[in-house]
């Protein structure tokens, strides 16, 4: 809840100027026990940030992350490490997140050794089970990362995830790096792993097919903000912020017959150090009003299980009766 994340620019340590990198601002949104949440923007639009402040590997300047009712970012010590077994990330780079001089036993077996779990020969038995379960060989156990492919490396990665049995994975571009063929056989097996388990993912991708092939709801990030969230079918029927818009008419469908115009925006994302006032999309915006400038949009509700921020939708353009609220 109202997460905000800005990272200092030292330009001079003598300026008074401060900048700052507005990498997350004022960003609410809830994730439902059981569910795919999808986290999509371009790259630099903070979702990385975003989840590193989740997990806590870095601190958010405000806000609130609430687990079970309970402010994360209030515990220390012991009482954080408790509530840190409960989340796990899943990195996009599977050639860098595997240290190259620690067997594949090792690294999986790492967080129960860390959280104190299982003695040395029932963990070795574990790790043995969790290879199994992301399709691995338990004969795998000695060998070191170098000697597999980027895929086996990944469900490498996903065994160490769910070795302690968390309930929120975190996946940050987990299948990014990968080639197609292979994204598909991750993302099927975090599905199976998902089902089987009760897993809870927030999967974050700049890709949106990927996301809509996983995720239940998913929130459309632009610039350090959350501009739109939606059920994936409200989402991929429905958008309606023009953002959203534009992404979705850049995903390639396979149907050579079906009509799709593509939206292209003009220039680049702006820097997040200087982001524009108002909407900060709106030097972007193929359908801005002279309010979006100026005004930043508050989120509006378009039912249920829909809610965007954008002017189109607020009084301010027309006399709607949209429930706003914060954020
Ligand atoms: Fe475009 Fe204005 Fe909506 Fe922003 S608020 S997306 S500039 S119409
Ligand atoms: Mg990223």
């Amino acid at each position: 809840r109202g997460v905000k994340k800005y990272f200092p620019l030292h330009k001079s340590p003598f300026s008074k100027n401060k900048s700052f990198v507005q990498a997350v601002d004022n960003v609410n949104f809830s994730i439902l026990k059981g569910e795919t949440f999808g986290l999509v923007g371009e790259s630099g639009c903070g979702k990385s940030t975003l989840s590193r402040v989740i997990m806590r590997l870095i601190d958010a300047d405000e806000g609130q992350i609430l687990f079970d009712g309970q402010d994360l970012l209030s515990l220390r010590g012991n009482a954080l490490r408790r509530q840190r077994k409960q989340f796990q990330m899943v990195f996009q780079k599977p050639f860098e997140s595997l240290n190259p001089r620690k067997t594949v036993g090792d690294i999986i077996g790492a967080p129960l050794q860390i959280h104190g779990v299982l003695n040395h020969s029932d963990r070795k038995r574990e790790v043995r089970r969790l290879l199994e379960l992301v399709g691995l060989s338990p004969q795998y156990i000695d060998r070191y990362p170098h000697e597999f492919s980027g895929g086996q490396r990944q469900r490498i990665g996903i065994a160490r995830a769910i070795a302690i049995n968390p309930r929120l994975i975190v996946c940050d571009e987990a299948v990014s790096a990968l080639d197609v063929s292979i994204q598909s056989q991750i993302l099927n097996l975090l599905h199976s792993l998902q089902e089987e388990f009760g897993l809870t993912y927030l999967f974050i991708s700049h890709n949106l097919s990927v996301v809509k092939y996983m995720s239940d709801r998913i929130a459309v990030m632009y610039l350090g903000k959350i501009v739109e969230i939606a059920s994936a079918e409200s989402l991929y029927t429905g958008a309606k912020h023009p953002y959203t818009r534009a992404l979705l008419s850049s995903i390639p469908i396979a149907d050579p017959d079906a009509k799709k115009e593509r939206i292209v925006l003009g220039g680049d994302v702006p820097s997040p150090v200087n982001p524009p006032s108002g909407c900060r999309f709106c030097t972007r915006c193929p359908e801005a009003l002279p309010v979006c400038s100026e005004v930043s949009p508050e989120f509006v509700s378009i039912s249920a299980q829909h809610q965007v921020a954008c002017h189109l939708y607020t009084d301010q353009a027309v006399n709607g009766e949209g429930e706003s609220q914060d954020g």
